[in-house]
């Protein structure tokens, strides 16, 4: 007679033990004294020199900015209760979304582009940031802090959740990255996250050189989400269906780029754990760069009339980066989620099989 526990029945079960907890305290007011002291000299020490993350600029940000363009105070577009993200996240109540401006990754279609990409924001301490959260708790009643794009200002959010933590900040840490993080900024973020919502987008190291403008993407990302996974485990949940702690992967299927998710897949479920808790998404669309008309190059000819170089006559109806201009297909999900499951994969973010609430 077959196992309670085969496959098949463990499929139901994502929300029953080991992945149900009583009662959850976050990581970090377990933080002893004496380490949240040494957390906070670190992050002191990283915005003198930084090389937070793999672009490796090593500026003092309290004089300059690198690549990120953020100095020392972080630049915030966004706080508020959120209700786009996953059931499991944005609960009832929604979720405290901090958006953070800025990036240190260049996505060409970035689905963000005006928080990403463009410094709009207000600059705040990290003192004033840990008392947002506290709004957010207290008067969002929010489920979480969710802290978005926080890879470049790593340090000034170490501060900030200490800071919260001595105002009264009960509610657990997210940490919502395309996952382009150093090793020596999730060692500063461990026993602070509880919750690490990682993307991973690309597997060709061609492909992130072309759309995400950083050709190590996919092995930063490797390294970082099996050090996510060491620290927080596979997601659980608290009986009312709320996510609490542990790591939960985003892929988002991109127009042709379905073998490249499917070496995402077998990559989470052999290296990370086959109860990683996944998030196929397929709501790419078109944006930043992608579809823009292409610039013609003019040169001025011996005429004196100007030439466009290196074009075509009919290049005027090209666009940029045509391959991805599209919507992706039902065949290219059911593709990355054909290879998931074959993996061994079974934690899937699916929509409710009923009319009530996602959780
Ligand atoms: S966080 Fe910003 S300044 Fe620091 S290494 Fe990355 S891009 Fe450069």
């Amino acid at each position: 007679m077959a196992s309670p526990f085969t496959r098949h029945s463990k499929r139901h079960l994502h929300l029953a033990p080991p992945f149900l907890l009583d009662d959850y305290t976050p990581r970090y007011l377990g933080l002893s004294s004496r380490d949240a002291a040494k957390k906070r000299s670190l992050a002191y020490a990283h915005l003198r020199n930084c090389n937070l993350c793999p672009r490796l600029c090593g500026v003092n940000r309290y004089e300059t900015t690198g690549m990120c363009l953020i100095g020392d105070k972080a630049k915030v577009n966004v706080i508020a209760p959120h209700f786009g993200e996953e059931p499991c996240i944005q609960g009832h109540n929604g979720s405290g979304a901090v958006f953070m401006s800025g990036c240190n990754m260049r996505c060409i279609f970035c689905q963000n582009y005006d928080i990403a990409h463009q410094r709009n924001g207000m600059d705040l301490t990290p003192e004033e940031l840990g008392q947002w959260y506290l709004k957010l708790q207290e008067t969002g009643n929010v489920h979480n802090i969710n802290i978005v794009t926080p890879e470049h200002v790593v340090p000034q959010v170490a501060l900030s959740i200490l800071h919260a933590a001595e105002l009264g900040l009960r509610v657990p840490i997210i940490y919502n990255t395309s996952s382009y993080d150093s090793l020596a900024s999730l060692e500063l973020m461990d026993g602070l996250v509880d919750i690490y919502l990682a993307d991973f987008k690309v597997w060709k190291p061609s492909t992130s050189k072309r759309l995400l403008k950083a050709d190590d993407y996919a092995e930063t990302a490797k390294e970082s989400i099996k050090a996510m996974q060491k620290q927080v485990g596979d997601l659980c949940f608290t009986g009312d269906g709320i996510a609490k702690v542990g790591l939960l992967v985003r892929h988002l299927v991109m127009p042709g780029k379905e073998a490249e998710g499917a070496e995402i897949m077998r990559f989470l479920a052999s290296e990370v754990s086959t109860d990683c808790f996944v998030n196929i998404m397929e709501q790419y669309h078109p944006d930043a760069h992608v579809g823009k008309k292409r610039r013609r190059r003019r040169i001025p000819s011996a005429e004196g009339e100007e030439k466009s170089l290196n074009m075509p006559e009919d290049a005027d109806e090209e666009v940029r980066y045509s391959d991805i201009n599209r919507s992706v297909t039902s065949d290219e999900i059911s593709s990355v989620r054909g290879a998931a499951v074959r993996a061994g994969l079974w934690r899937f973010c699916d929509p409710p099989k009923h009319d009530g609430f996602a959780i």
